[in-house]
């Protein structure tokens, strides 16, 4: 039997689509199609973003109500994950929709350069988020794009607003973050398993470092990311037809490492969520 991988496809993200992908779906209806497609390709868990008619990203909960209802209906039991982001709005807006209640949400534990901006996540503003996370019963998966974040979680968990065991992320080569070099995730994955055991963990290599990161961490036991949000291309640069075919690249370069994409309630199991109960007819 091979070991599972977690495959979590990031449809969307925050680059417009015009500079970026056609096939980048911006809509909600659009969102849910992209998502069923990327599922019955092999991916578990979805990372979403959503965006207003201009593009631009928001974290209107309406918005986010109407795509975690369409998921539900058409991908049972995919464990569903709202970005809290710091391109989705400010302050206390990016977690405006949490009551909605999805299986996780992300949450960086640290301030970083981003290409053209300053991420900032104030250490007060990282525990209003968690406690909201806490309050709602959202799972956070920890978004690492600089080392002292993983540490930063920890500290989360000691004081009683994460709980364990905790999921984390390594994200590679945001430009002015870390970059995707093999030894820092192989650091990176020796100290987690030092400072958190338990621990889960995945990572993301964004633009054209997305696959040789599979790679790497399919090889080293981790779980892996991609999608339109990440990467637009396939591997001889061309553009990538959709979210689905991404995940089918990754669904299909498990075997080589011994492994498979997760099922649903594989995927559940490893993260420590509730197990998916069908509705009933
Ligand atoms: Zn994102």
């Amino acid at each position: 039997m091979t070991t599972p991988c977690i495959i979590t496809v990031a449809i969307t993200g925050s680059v417009p689509r015009k500079e970026n992908n056609p096939a980048v779906p911006i809509t909600v209806a659009e969102q849910i199609e992209s998502t069923h497609a990327a599922f019955e390709a092999g991916a578990t868990l979805v990372h979403a973003h959503v965006r207003n008619d201009d593009q631009t990203t928001t974290s209107d909960p309406d918005k986010f109500a109407r795509l975690k209802e369409g998921i539900e209906t058409h991908c049972p039991g995919m464990i569903i994950q709202f970005s809290t982001g710091g391109r989705s709005g400010t302050g206390g807006e990016r977690g405006g929709m949490l009551h909605l209640a999805p299986d996780m949400a992300s949450l960086t534990t640290g301030s970083c350069n981003f290409p053209s901006m300053i991420y900032e996540n104030h250490p007060k503003f990282i525990r209003e988020l968690a406690q909201m996370m806490l309050d709602h019963s959202v799972k956070p998966e920890i978004e690492v794009f600089d080392l002292a974040m993983l540490y930063n979680a920890v500290d989360l968990v000691d004081e009683g607003l994460i709980k364990k065991p905790l999921h984390v992320q390594f994200v590679m080569n945001v430009k002015h973050s870390l970059p995707a070099r093999r030894e820092i995730l192989e650091f990176e994955v020796a100290q987690l398993k030092k400072v958190a055991p338990d621990a889960t963990w995945t990572a993301a290599g964004i633009g054209r470092t997305q696959l040789e990161v599979n790679h790497w961490t399919l090889e080293m036991g981790g779980h892996c990311r991609t999608g339109l949000e990440d990467n637009v291309r396939m591997d001889k640069g061309t553009l990538a037809p959709s979210n689905a075919a991404l995940v089918e690249r990754l669904a299909d370069l498990c075997a080589k490492y011994d492994r498979h994409a997760a099922t649903v309630a594989e995927a559940r199991e490893l993260l420590a969520l509730p197990a998916h109960v069908a509705a009933a007819a």
